[in-house]
């Protein structure tokens, strides 16, 4: 991985003819980068004043809508929700996330547009024009250490706003409205939240998405370079590996209720972190981030036992309920009762596969 650059580009921001425009661009320079955005994940909003059909002129907060990703975001997958109406729910003691879902979709302008992002209230509290959010794998690898938010300060000092990690939703909303006025000042440029991911802010669609890229390379040369894997690579083979394969293919298939497809990779850096002795420490702890989740799942299958795993699985919705899943994935939250998601792992660690 090198280093972040601006993929700013005069003709190509040129040629935007609204900010809407504007706003779907900077938000493609961010999802083209793997570092900082996987798969859908991390959102980003512009707040414009809009003239309806009848002639009322409305604040509206665009905001990246699900089903949306970054990488590939048009001006469509914007959804407008009515400020006012968010800086009002943001005053509220509580919301479930099935309330918030629903506020959220009917306060919008356009009944056709997705639907919001769960974390549209936040980007509406949040004091500027334009806003950036993302899950940059070096900031989050800053904060999931035991002196992540000392870590933090010394890379950025007070320029930004540090929230403690908070679960995605209104809750985080509230938390970010009470340490807001404490914490920000003239020079606040950018919002950690720990355990989850960073913010960059703007009076330009440039300058929010370049804050964004200087704040990323401030934690990157913070961090040094990344340690490269090393381990036990080579060794036994499991036998009949394809076989093992289709095995396992079936297997997830069937616990999922659907057809899956089973991907193997056998290149040195992961087997050295598959072959690592404190592999199940290492990855059993959860993700780093709660976007990650959804694609994921809350940890890897440690080996080939996936009735093991689904059960473990339900254990776990059953106590805990998949709220971070669920919220995140916003559709779902918009059911009152919780459904689980299908129960089979979406990544498995076979050391001896190979
Ligand atoms: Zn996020």
């Amino acid at each position: 991985m090198g280093a972040m650059q601006s993929l700013w580009n005069d003709a190509e921001a040129a040629a935007c003819r609204t900010d809407l425009e504007l706003r779907a661009y900077t938000s493609r320079l961010l999802g083209q980068d793997r570092s900082l955005v996987l798969h859908g994940g991390g959102n980003t909003s512009v707040k414009l004043s809009v003239t309806s059909i009848v002639g009322d002129e409305e604040d509206i907060l665009f905001v990246k809508g699900s089903g949306w990703d970054l990488e590939t975001i048009q001006p469509a997958g914007f959804s407008p929700c009515r400020m006012a109406h968010l800086l009002k729910l943001s005053r509220l003691d509580s919301m479930s996330d099935a309330q918030m879902a629903a506020e959220l979709k009917n306060n919008m302008t356009n009944a056709g547009a997705p639907a919001p992002s769960v974390e549209a209230i936040l980007h509406a509290l949040l004091p500027f024009k334009w806003v950036d959010h993302t899950h940059a794998d070096v900031v989050v690898a800053l904060t999931n250490t035991p002196d992540g938010e000392a870590r933090i300060r010394a890379v950025y000092g007070n320029s930004l706003v540090i929230i403690p990690y908070v679960m995605p939703g209104f809750e985080l909303a509230k938390a970010v409205a009470g340490a807001w006025p404490k914490q920000a000042h003239a020079g606040t440029i950018g919002m950690v939240l720990m355990g989850h991911g960073i913010f960059s802010f703007g009076n330009t669609a440039r300058e929010s998405y370049e804050r964004m890229i200087a704040l990323v390379e401030l934690a990157e040369r913070h961090a040094g370079p990344r340690a490269t894997p090393t381990g036990p690579v080579g060794v036994s083979a499991a036998g009949d590996w394809p076989q093992i394969m289709a095995d396992l293919r079936k297997a997830i298939s069937d616990v999922a209720g659907a057809p899956m497809i089973v991907s193997y990779h056998a290149d040195a850096r992961s087997l050295a972190f598959a072959r690592r002795r404190d592999l199940e420490a290492l990855s059993q702890q959860g993700p780093a981030t709660p976007d990650h989740i959804i694609r994921t799942k809350r940890v890897p299958m440690l080996g080939r036992d996936v009735a093991a795993y689904a059960a473990a699985y339900e254990r776990y919705f059953d106590t805990r309920g998949l709220r971070e899943g669920a919220a995140l994935a916003g559709c779902r939250a918009a059911t009152p009762d919780l459904v689980m998601l299908d129960p089979a792992p979406r990544v498995a660690l076979i050391p001896n596969l190979a």
